[in-house]
């Protein structure tokens, strides 16, 4: 109970919270040593009072009282301030590690972009939107065609195109190998759509440049609502449905999972047949 108290007394008379630039720990610092100063002042010339109550004290009181508090005042200063600089560089130190920490903990190593543990924490925050999943087309032939580097070539060229297309209103994730997400708020579902088709044709009309080959490549998209019924679960599930809608109706489309008829599930066991059938083809 009283370590409590004592913490949380530190933590807010030294605002360690506050820490997180230069200005705020020299603003701290200051105020610390004049504060110490003062006190160091009054001890001093309290000590010298006793003192010289008792007849301790060689000089006039006026004398050493001067000379002492001066002393006192000087020496509380600028410890006071060496100590309070070293520990606000530690801990701006600390803030700034941590906060690379986060943010290397939220980014998907390859593409740059947000990754599914982030993505979903954000996403179970929001109560409207939309769901659009993106996952680029016959993946694993362009990795047995062109290799796996140049297969992560590619992702890295389609995750640069939906941050420049989407731009930085609307969060984009890799939430899988070939598989992205964007999470649209505050949007009415035309300009979503429009957003989508834009993506998939200026993925569509250009050849990515990977490993000296020019590759074609296609996505598919499946669009849902988030609306606050619906937990990350659910409104991925409906986005996933509307994706395989896409995948097995021919690919290089965006379907939206309010369009498809109600209760239509497409089990992946299908789509997994139809993928082998159009890849022997
Ligand atoms: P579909 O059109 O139905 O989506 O078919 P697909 O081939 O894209 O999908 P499938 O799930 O069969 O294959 C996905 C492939 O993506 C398999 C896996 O080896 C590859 N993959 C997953 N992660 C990475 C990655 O980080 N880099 C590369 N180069 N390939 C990856
Ligand atoms: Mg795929
Ligand atoms: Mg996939």
């Amino acid at each position: 109970m009283l370590k409590k108290q004592i913490e949380a007394w530190v933590i807010q008379d030294i605002g360690l919270t506050e820490f997180d630039n230069w200005n705020a720990v020299i603003r701290f610092a200051n105020r610390l040593s004049i504060r110490n100063s003062i006190i160091a002042c009054f001890m001093v010339a309290g000590m010298l009072t006793v003192m010289h109550a008792f007849d301790l004290l060689l000089n006039p009181l006026w004398r050493d009282m001067a000379i002492g508090c001066s002393i006192a005042v000087v020496v509380a200063f600028v410890l006071t301030m060496l100590c309070s600089l070293y520990m606000g560089y530690a801990v701006i130190h600390l803030a700034r590690t941590r906060l690379e920490f986060r943010q290397l903990s939220r980014t998907d190593m390859l593409s740059g972009l947000l990754n599914r543990r982030a993505f979903i924490d954000d996403l179970s925050q929001v109560e409207r939107g939309h769901l659009l999943i993106l996952d680029i087309d016959r993946f694993k032939q362009i990795n047995d065609r062109y290799g796996h580097m140049a297969g992560d070539d590619v992702i890295i060229s389609v995750a640069a195109t939906l941050t420049e297309i989407v731009g930085p209103s609307h969060l984009v994730a890799r939430i899988g190998g070939e598989e992205f997400a964007i999470l649209f708020q505050d949007c009415e579902v035309a300009e979503v759509v429009s957003t989508a088709e834009r993506i998939r044709r200026s993925i569509a009309n250009r050849l990515i440049e990977a490993f000296h080959q020019s590759i074609a490549v296609t996505v598919s998209g499946g669009l849902a609502d988030i609306t606050p019924m619906r937990d990350f679960s659910a409104v991925y599930a409906a986005a996933d449905r509307a994706l395989y809608a896409a995948k097995s109706s021919g690919r290089n489309r965006i379907v939206l999972e309010r369009e498809l008829p109600r209760g239509t599930q497409v089990e992946p066991t299908s789509l997994d047949l139809t993928n082998a059938a159009m890849s022997l083809a």
